[in-house]
Formats: C-alpha cells, sequence, structure tokens
C-alpha cells in the first residue's frame, strides 16, 4: 500500500464503553466528599478522554488542567538534568494537574498512559469552582500541591547535573568555537580559563597544561583539542543518518528547518534533518526575539531551539548534527544528499533551508582576529567575557540592538557603531525604546571601523567618523560584528536556479529562470528543481524573520505532500505477475 494511503483508525479502548456518571464519580475519594447535585453537575461538564495503551494525555509545558484517573494506569516523567524520569504512577481514584493550575503555571510533567485510561478532564475555570464548593476538597488538593512541589524540589536537588568542563584560553579560537558547539546544542557546560590563577585551582591536576581546549565529559573522560564531530558524538548526538531513504531530508537546523522537521515527522514523513553546527539557526543566537507569535515576554533563541528539537524529535525526525550537506545529486526520481565524509543519504524531496552566513569584515588585520576579540553574532556563552569591560558593536540592525541589550547587562560600556546617520533606518522602535533606557550604551552614528589591531588578540580598532572625516584609535578587546549577512548555495548544482547574490529562486521565479522543465509550474516554495524546495532566509524574497522561516518550513512540507502524491500518480503501478497456464 502506497504512503499516502495509509489511514490511521483508532482501536477501541477497553473503557471505550465507560462514561462519566455521577456513580464513577462518587468512586474517586475525593469527589465521594460532594453532594449528589453537584456530582451529577461535573458529570455533565467533565470533559470524558478514553486514551489507548502508550498515548500521551500532557507534555510538560502544555497549558495546565485537573485530571481524575476514572480507569487505567498513568506514567509521570519529567525532563530533569538532561534526562527523563519516572517520577510517579497512577492508578484508579488519583488526581492531578493543580499545581500548574494553582500556581499559574504550565504543566511540569508529562502523563503518559501505561494502559489503556478512562480520564476526566476539567478545565481551569471549572477547576477553581471545584475548589470552591467544598472547603474539604479545596484543603485536600491544597495539601497535595504541596506534598508534590515538595517532591518536585527533591528530585531537581537530588538529581546530579551532567556537566562537560572546557578548559582554554579565552583567545583561543577553537576554545570559543567548542563552547558556541556546546551552548547550541544545549549541553550543561563550565568553562575555566587556565591563564586564570582562580580557576587554575579549580582545574583537574592532569589538565593544568597544554593542549588546549581541552574536556572532561561527564564520564569523566578527557578529550584534548576535539572536533566538534569527534565531541557530539562522544556527547550522544547523532551525527550520522540511520536510515538508508527518507521522504524528505531538510538541509539546515535554523527556524525553518526545525519547523519543516516537526511538521514533516508529525504528519508521517521519514524525516532527517541536517545541521552543520548545532540546530537553531542565526535564531539560536538570539539573547531575546520578542517579536514571535504567543510569547508576549519574549524568548531567547536558545530557547525557541531547545524547544523546537524536542518536539522534532518527539514526532520522531532524526536530527543529525555537525554534518554538512556537501552536494545533491539527482539520477533518478529519488535525490541523493551527499554529506561530508561522503555518505549519501536517498530521498523523495529536499527542503533547504540554510539560512545565511554572516558577512565578513573586511579591513585590515580583521580576519586573523576572528575569535580573538573579533565575533560575529553574540552567544549568550561569551556574557561573562565581556563582563566589566568597554566592547563595540558593528551594525545598525535589530541583531546589534539585542546584542547591545544583551551585553549590556555585563559590560561597563557597550558602543553601537553604525554606518548610517539614523539608527531609525534599520532598527526597529521597540528596540530603540529599549537602547534609551540602558545608561551603558552609547550610539555612535556615521561611524565606520577601518582597522583592528592586536596580534595575539584584539587590542584596539580604528573609527571613521564620516561627519567630521576624523579616525580615532579606540582600546577594547571584543568586537562584535553584525554587518549583515548572505546566502551561501555554491554547493548547490547548477540547475537549482538563484539569483546573483545566491539567494534561491522559487514559485513564479523559478520557472522565469529558464531551469524549470516540467510543465506543471512550480509550486509557491519549489525551486527550479522539482521535489527541492526552499525555506527561510535562503529563499530570494524572503522576510528574515523567525515567524516567516518557521511559516515557509511548515509550507515547505505541505507542498512536499502534494508533490510526493503527483510522484505517485505518475509512477506506473508494479507489473502484474505473470499469468500461468491453467493445468
Ligand atoms: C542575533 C540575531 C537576532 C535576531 N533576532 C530576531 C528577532 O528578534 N525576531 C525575528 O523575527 N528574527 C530575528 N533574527 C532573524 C532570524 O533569526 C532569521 O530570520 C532566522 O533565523 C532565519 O531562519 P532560517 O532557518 O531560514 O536560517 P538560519 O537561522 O540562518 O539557519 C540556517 C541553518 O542552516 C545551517 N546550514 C547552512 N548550510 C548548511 C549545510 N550545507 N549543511 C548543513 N547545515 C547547513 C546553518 O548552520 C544554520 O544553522 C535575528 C537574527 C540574528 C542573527
Amino acid at each position: 500500500m502506497s504512503r499516502r494511503h495509509i489511514c490511521f483508525i483508532r482501536r477501541q479502548t477497553a473503557y471505550n464503553n465507560a462514561m462519566i456518571t455521577p456513580e464513577t464519580l462518587r468512586t474517586v475519594p475525593l469527589l465521594a466528599l460532594l453532594d449528589d447535585t453537584t456530582l451529577a453537575e461535573l458529570a455533565a461538564l467533565a470533559a470524558d478522554m478514553h486514551l489507548i495503551d502508550g498515548e500521551w494525555l500532557l507534555r510538560e509545558g502544555e497549558t495546565s488542567a485537573f485530571f481524575v484517573l476514572l480507569e487505567g494506569a498513568l506514567e509521570v516523567t519529567k525532563r530533569v538534568a538532561g534526562a527523563d524520569q519516572v517520577l510517579t504512577h497512577h492508578h484508579a481514584g488519583d488526581y492531578f494537574g493543580e499545581v500548574g493550575l494553582l500556581l499559574g503555571a504550565p504543566n511540569v510533567a508529562n502523563v503518559r498512559a501505561t494502559s489503556d485510561a478512562h480520564v476526566l478532564r476539567l478545565d481551569a475555570t471549572d477547576f477553581h469552582n471545584l475548589m470552591g464548593k467544598s472547603d474539604q476538597i479545596a484543603a485536600r488538593i491544597l495539601q497535595t500541591m504541596t506534598r508534590r512541589v515538595t517532591d518536585l524540589q527533591r528530585v531537581s536537588v537530588e538529581t546530579p547535573v551532567p556537566r562537560t568542563l572546557i578548559v582554554g584560553h579565552p583567545a583561543d579560537l577553537e576554545c570559543y568555537d567548542l563552547r558556541q558547539f556546546l551552548s547550541g546544542n544545549h549541553q550543561d557546560f563550565h568553562w575555566l580559563d587556565p591563564g586564570d590563577p582562580v580557576a587554575l585551582s579549580l582545574i583537574p591536576e592532569d589538565l593544568r597544561k597544554e593542549p588546549y581546549p581541552a574536556i572532561v565529559l561527564p564520564n569523566g573522560d578527557i578529550l584534548r583539542i576535539p572536533t566538534k564531530h569527534d565531541l557530539a558524538e562522544r556527547l550522544g548526538l547523532q551525527t550520522t543518518p540511520r536510515q538508508p531513504l527518507y521522504d524528505v531530508v531538510i538541509i539546515g537546523g535554523g527556524p525553518a528547518g526545525l519547523a519543516a522537521a516537526v511538521y514533516g515527522a508529525s504528519e508521517g514523513l521519514r524525516t532527517l534533518l541536517v545541521e552543520r553546527e548545532a540546530p537553531g539557526g542565526q535564531a539560536g543566537t538570539s539573547s531575546r526575539i520578542e517579536n514571535y507569535l504567543g510569547f508576549p515576554t519574549g524568548l531567547s533563541g536558545a530557547d525557541l531551539s531547545e524547544r523546537a528539537l524536542q518536539q522534532a524529535e518527539r514526532f520522531g525526525a532524526e536530527i543529525v548534527v555537525t554534518r554538512s550537506a556537501v552536494s545533491i545529486q539527482q539520477e533518478c526520481a529519488d535525490a541523493q544528499v551527499v554529506l561530508d565524509g561522503g555518505q549519501t543519504v536517498e530521498t523523495r524531496s529536499i527542503v533547504l533551508a540554510t539560512g545565511v552566513t554572516w558577512r565578513s569584515l573586511e579591513v585590515p588585520g580583521a580576519a586573523n582576529l576572528v575569535g580573538k576579540g573579533i565575533y560575529y553574532g553574540a552567544a549568550r556563552t561569551e556574557a561573562l567575557g565581556v563582563r566589566g569591560k568597554d566592547v563595540f558593536l558593528i551594525g545598525g540592525g535589530n541583531s546589534a540592538g539585542q546584542a547591545a541589550m544583551f551585553f549590556a547587562d555585563y559590560a561597563q560600556c557597550v558602543t553601537l557603531l553604525i554606518r548610517a546617520s539614523t539608527i531609525e533606518k534599520g532598527m526597529s522602535q521597540y528596540l530603540i525604546d529599549q537602547l534609551r533606557t540602558k545608561a551603558n550604551i552609547r550610539v555612535h552614528l556615521n561611524a565606520s571601523v577601518t582597522a583592528v589591531h592586536g596580534d595575539a588578540h584584539l587590542e584596539a580598532i580604528s573609527v571613521c567618523d564620516a561627519g567630521s572625516g576624523q579616525e580615532e584609535r579606540l582600546n577594547t578587546d571584543s568586537l562584535f560584528v553584525f554587518i549583515g549577512a548572505d546566502a551561501q548555495t555554491n554547493w548547490l548544482p547548477e540547475t537549482i536556479a538563484c539569483d546573483d547574490r545566491g539567494y534561491l529562486l522559487t514559485g513564479l521565479a523559478a520557472r522565469q529562470s529558464g531551469k524549470w522543465t516540467l510543465e506543471r509550474d512550480p509550486y509557491l516554495l519549489e525551486t527550479s528543481v522539482p521535489g527541492v524546495f526552499a525555506a527561510g532566509d535562503v529563499r530570494h524574497g524572503s522576510i528574515k524573520r523567525v515567524a516567516s522561516g518557521v511559516g515557509e518550513g511548515s509550507m515547505a512540507i505541505a507542498f512536499i505532500h502534494q508533490y510526493l502524491a503527483l510522484l505517485e500518480q505518475e509512477t506506473p503501478p508494479a507489473a502484474e505477475p505473470p499469468a500461468y497456464p491453467a493445468g
């Protein structure tokens, strides 16, 4: 049977015919305290849920509700220090969900059926009404909540946090890269600088001498100057695809790629995401994204990518890190994505979500000082490195504004060097307003960095003021660069049409490129090669925002479904087995 003809028919649960009646509710010790009228009301308004063995009822972080288990069994787990821990099991008559509702917080644990189960669910308003109906019930629920919160505190205090130690010099580019990598892959780590006498006393004896960077893994193993790939493998991250054929291979793990992975895997496609560094992309380096729907107080890029990663993995997407896609070949309907190291993965469709890469600072001396005082983008890991210092940021866009806000909490003074004559030209008003609230942020308009100075590490920069024409040398050992980015698509085959800056043409633009070969029109996000889609910042004409990247990644999967359906229509049915002559 073809994949698109598969449909999921829910099997009947053992309790499918069970209904919520006042009599069932009276068997629950907590609810037995209620009078008949209230029980009848409750039976009428509660949601009646039937779970099959293994089905998830609730996930950590979801909106809370109040549940009573009427029949069956449930397991409660929580992710603590990076691993899932079983907290408890619920049996018929137990209730839960009150912690989140009473603290006004999202749900604190995952709950899954370990047999077929019949569950009553009350939303927040009905739960609070129930608490108001009986002092005894309210007192019991509050007692239970207190006990559970104490238990949760105990679990998180008693669970040792597996932590990686990295030892290396601040000016060492490899050490910087490894820190970025650990942070991007949401690995808890501690960094010690062997040049700092206080830190030196904390460094294990056998790591007090070069070569650096050195890593101590949570299991005690020591690695000296590991590659990111080695480190990823030793930390248990997936670095190699597991299957020979996928329905979709997504290249790039920024917001667009992660959204495609979530939608692809959740809709039953065999989904692989290949990321050369760590999931999150540019957004992963953002200290606070304030304009993403549903997060009124903003969230950090690291938070967003960690959530997206968990979501994609939960749906069964494979996420491979520290691997780059280096070419795409197409010899038949299926394409081959070649990864660095030569491994080839076969796939029925591709989403290119490779985003953009920071444009480099083209001034004398800059290339040699990258990672030694000059940094592209701003990672949270650098916050401690700028404590008490005067730092400079080049760029007038939102990313520079956000980074300035972030560093202002650590540095003595943050100077934004902006080439334009007004800040409004490149930055959103909300950020400009925020910058004004920080006394230690200075904005220097009409300013261009013309040279950088230092041998082993950045020592100073020369800044030219376009208004006065004067050049000034300013001492600093930290310069963060946010001067725009370019699409790096030169590794793709010539058949995939780009504009003159390397951004990928899709839809009508792909047809007009002259490289489209089919009679049908390309789908909106389809490139000039059928079955190869582009989403997010790498796409010509994209909006270059997290929300639009997420939208395009999700839409690409919808188009892939249509594309795969077309492929199946076009594929001739398998030949009938030969008919044997009777007798
Ligand atoms: C500091 C900063 C702050 C920002 N703040 C905001 C904000 O507040 N709000 C907002 O809406 N937008 C913000 N943006 C913009 C937003 O982050 C981007 O628009 C968004 O990340 C684009 O997503 P993407 O998935 O298309 O690409 P990217 O995020 O660029 O991700 C692309 C990924 O592809 C990987 N990759 C590239 N080539 C390959 C290859 N050959 N093989 C494997 N992997 C590859 C890269 O390593 C990268 O992880 C910010 C950007 C920055 C830099």
